[in-house]
């Protein structure tokens, strides 16, 4: 039997699910049942019927899986894969910005951990950003966490100022102005198209700002035949799935999340074969951060 094969089997036997970011390895994307961004899977991970899970991405996407689908077993095939963002903040640190601004609301960045979405009033993700925190009154003061880049550039494109979080994302960190500039050069003519995790400089500098699921949406309404890309490397792999007869250059080729790369086709058969390694959430945590992440999901 070839690899494929056996997760197939596997996935018959433990009725399972496969769900893959669109930041996984190509093998991977191509081995799921679904790609998605976090907008997307989140919203997968609210209608489905196998008893497993198995999740292809980092730990915070595993967690929000299981937190939204207590009676499954969630399974993430690399239990080392978490992500840096997400720790850049404890909800020790959330909690002593609340007592600061007292009467101020919480909104977190998906790309947070179950404490955090916990001490939230509700969840966001780089898809509808604008819209959740467009739906809370002018006067509101707004704490944004855990990543300065898309508070930023939320808080711009609705004309307000809310309390920041210094996190980031160290993959789009690595993205630059400059970087942008030589792209144009080398593809005149090729849309520029960034994710609002990067740096003010090359938000500035694209044509437009995106989540990886609106890349996709964006690329197939256009009649250019080439895109610069400036996220992550893997959603180029869906991006030249979708559209063979489009071309898609990597703004930089070296922005690659060496969590979201952990997670192979045969650490998928292992996770199946001995149900590893399955994420839990305790009771009371895992209550609060869906009540965050249910919000996000009734507004958007
Ligand atoms: S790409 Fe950035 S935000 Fe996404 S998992 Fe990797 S480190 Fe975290």
């Amino acid at each position: 039997m070839t690899l494929i094969e056996e997760i197939r089997e596997l996935q018959k036997k433990r009725n399972a699910v496969i769900l893959a970011h669109n930041y996984q390895p190509g093998e991977v994307q191509d081995l799921a049942d679904f790609t998605g961004d976090s907008l997307e899977l989140a919203r997968k991970a609210t209608d489905i019927h196998s008893d497993v899970i198995v999740f292809c991405g980092v730990h915070f996407m595993a967690e929000t899986a299981a937190i939204l689908n207590p009676d499954k077993t969630v399974l993430l095939p690399a239990a080392d894969a978490g992500c840096p963002m997400a720790d850049m903040i404890t909800g020790e640190q959330l909690r002593a910005l609340k007592a600061q601004h007292p009467g101020a609301k919480v909104l977190c960045y998906v790309n947070s951990t179950a404490e955090i979405k916990a001490e939230s009033d509700c969840c966001v993700t780089s898809a509808n950003a604008i819209a959740v925190a467009q739906s809370f009154p002018l006067a509101q003061e707004i704490i944004f966490v855990p990543d300065r880049h898309l508070g930023a550039y939320t808080a711009e494109k609705l004309g307000r100022s809310f309390v920041l979080w210094p996190g980031f994302c160290p993959t789009h960190a690595r993205l630059t102005e400059q970087q942008v500039r030589a792209a144009r050069a080398a593809h005149p003519g090729a849309p520029v198209l960034v994710h609002p995790e990067c740096p003010k400089p090359v938000r500035d500098a694209a044509d437009a700002v995106l989540s990886t699921g609106g890349m996709c949406r964006y690329v197939l309404g256009r009649p250019e035949p080439a895109f610069i890309i400036g996220t992550e490397t893997g959603i180029l792999h869906r991006l030249a799935q979708e559209n063979p007869a489009k071309t898609f250059f990597p703004l930089l080729e070296q922005a690659v999340c060496p969590n979201m790369k952990k997670i192979t086709p045969e650490k998928v058969l292992w996770s199946l074969r001995d149900m590893q390694t399955a994420i839990a959430v305790p009771p009371d945590i895992a209550r609060r951060a869906r009540r965050s992440i249910e919000a996000m999901l009734a507004i958007v």
